[in-house]
């Protein structure tokens, strides 16, 4: 049963929301086990004149702090009398797995940036994918979702963008250069079931960002999100005034699906990285080791092909088969 205060997702109805307002939606996906209706809170600006729809989101994974926190800046500093169109921000899209603390949720187990579209008749995560998908994302002219490194690894301050000559990839581009990361990600391929795979095959250009987080809130991180969809909502129109973005330092281009681009350990211990993230590295170079409890090197990672680190194993406890390092190609800016 809804409860007072909230509506089902299906009702979610923003076009009819009175021009020139702010609103807070709190929107129901389903019961947990425990009785309590799962709501995400939907936050959104609507300008006193039509226009473009941004959407952006925090918390897909519960273990990131920074995106949740710069999607609710944003909404507080937007004046819907500077606003032509809409901003839609759902700061905290997982949220038992952000209850939890934890990547993916508690309560089935899934990652939700894997299994978009979801399902209305699936589990929990499916259901919030689902609802994400066909209640918030469908409304976007640009989908911004707003990852950080989370409690395990560290990444690069990045923005992935749809390395493509289509009009979708060229949108995706012309709006992470306005947001203004230190490097560009471009990927030409991104594997399903993640939220910007579901806008791409809706032909909504979309963005993503790291940056290392370490399952605290690093403020500056958040702040510097909320000032890259600040200059998107003007390079759109949605808001007046030219992006005012720093120039990117590193251009990185390949394949987005880290859950299978990552390199693995082949032994259980205390990993030991030997570089940094946006280190460039020659095939053969050792990466990191992996040492038991006694301090002997039992596991060695070493770089399969030239390329740059772009996201690094940070808690050392490692189970065989984990991932510790993805590298990725890299051209001149
Ligand atoms: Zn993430």
């Amino acid at each position: 049963m809804p409860r007072k205060g909230s509506i089902d997702f299906s009702s979610f109805d923003p076009e009819s929301q009175q021009p020139g307002t702010k609103q807070i939606y709190w929107l129901d996906v389903t019961a947990l086990p425990g009785g309590d209706m799962l709501r995400l809170a939907v936050l959104v600006v609507k300008g006193k004149e039509p226009g473009p729809t941004l959407v952006a989101l925090g918390g897909v994974h519960g273990d990131e702090y920074e995106g949740p926190h710069a999607v609710r800046l944003v909404y507080g500093k937007l004046d819907p009398a500077d606003v032509k169109g809409s901003f839609i921000g759902v700061p905290q899209c997982n949220v038992p797995a952000f209850a939890a603390g934890t990547r993916t949720s508690p309560v089935d187990g899934l990652n939700l940036a894997r299994i978009f579209p979801g399902d209305p008749r699936g589990t929990v995560t499916e259901r919030i994918a689902w609802n994400l998908a066909k209640h918030v994302i469908d409304r976007a002219a640009l989908l911004i979702d707003l990852h950080s490194s989370g409690v395990n690894t560290d990444i690069a301050p990045l923005i992935g963008y749809c390395l493509s000559e289509s009009d979708l990839g060229r949108k995706s581009l012309d709006a992470a250069l306005a947001f203004g990361m230190p490097a560009l990600w471009g990927h030409p391929d991104l594997g399903p079931g993640r939220s910007i795979s579901y806008a791409h095959e809706r032909g909504i250009p979309w963005l993503y960002t790291e940056t290392n987080g370490g399952g605290w809130l690093v403020q500056k991180n958040a702040r510097r999100y909320a000032a890259g969809v600040v200059n998107v909502l003007k390079r759109l129109g949605i808001l007046s005034g030219k992006p005012n973005p720093p120039k990117p330092e590193r251009h990185l281009i390949g394949d987005g699906n880290n859950d299978v681009t990552g390199l693995r350990v082949n032994e259980s211990g205390y990993f030991v990285s030997e570089v940094n993230v946006l280190d460039k590295l020659k095939k053969g170079d050792l990466i990191g080791r992996v040492v038991n409890i006694a301090g002997e090197t039992i596991d060695q990672t070493l770089a399969p092909d030239d390329g740059t680190i772009v996201l690094l194993r940070a808690n050392p406890t490692v189970a065989a088969g984990d991932s510790v390092a993805v590298l990725t190609g890299e051209k001149d800016v």
